[in-house]
């Protein structure tokens, strides 16, 4: 992997670059630069891969750290290798393994996932949305209130909602802005997929009791911080 990384930057840009393995839990990678050049810590999720996705994946990092745009051509082969389900088919335990946070035993102590499911998926998508499997997430809710791993088929729910306290719908909101990113689209930003488009927003406000969820969403982020801040709050991706 090192020797394709110092391909790639000999041809944009030069100077120095290293790249080794890392086992984070997602499927992400870092960078540090100094005067000696920059080294990358690439997910180990990525080994094994081709070398046309690592070459691939090195472009699409080297541009990133320089602040370049990457040509699409260049980091698409490695963008749909790890979009792939069948890629997170193969990482799949390996994931699960290490996604410690996550309880994948849909019944809370307040509250019950499965049933926000089914209760969403039928009255706002017709049944037509294929159960994933469902996760409390052991969070910061500041953080995220859930998300939803599309190719891995997971949605989990931060475990600051399972409480009595905590409206139902509140919950059912967090798991109909989750299924909602399985049905709409993102689109390529400058540097960044944008999942939240305004179609998707769009759609998120269809959800019954939008602006009571979103008010106990900020309550609890607020709480969770110890302070009385008012930003708007969403769930993330
Ligand atoms: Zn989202």
């Amino acid at each position: 992997m090192g020797e394709t990384f110092r391909s790639v930057n000999s041809q944009l840009v030069g100077g120095r670059v290293s790249a080794i393995y890392h086992p984070y839990k997602e499927l992400k990678h870092t960078w540090r630069s100094s005067d000696r050049g920059t080294t990358f810590k690439v997910s180990d999720y990525v080994r094994g891969s081709p070398e046309d996705v690592v070459e691939s994946l090195a472009w699409f990092l080297i541009c990133r750290a320089r602040r370049k745009e990457c040509p699409k051509g260049l980091s698409s082969r490695y963008l749909s290798h790890v979009r792939s389900p069948e890629f997170w088919e193969d990482h799949r335990s390996v994931y699960v393994k290490r996604a410690r946070t996550l309880s994948f035993q849909p019944k809370g102590i307040a509250h019950d996932l499965a049933a926000a499911f089914e209760y969403v998926n039928s009255y706002y998508f017709n049944n037509s949305v294929p159960a994933p499997a469902l996760a409390w997430a052991r969070e910061s809710p500041s953080r995220r209130m859930g998300f939803y791993h599309q190719p891995l088929g997971i949605l989990a729910v931060n475990r600051a909602l399972d409480s009595e306290q905590v409206p139902r719908y509140v919950l059912e909101f967090v798991v109909y802005h989750e299924m909602l990113h399985g049905v709409t689209e993102p689109v390529d930003g400058l540097n960044r997929r944008v999942f939240h488009t305004k179609e998707f927003r769009a759609r998120e406000h269809g959800f019954a009791r939008y602006d009571e969820a979103q008010k106990w969403l900020c309550r609890i982020v607020n709480s969770s911080k110890g302070n009385t801040r008012t930003t708007s709050i969403v769930p993330q991706a």
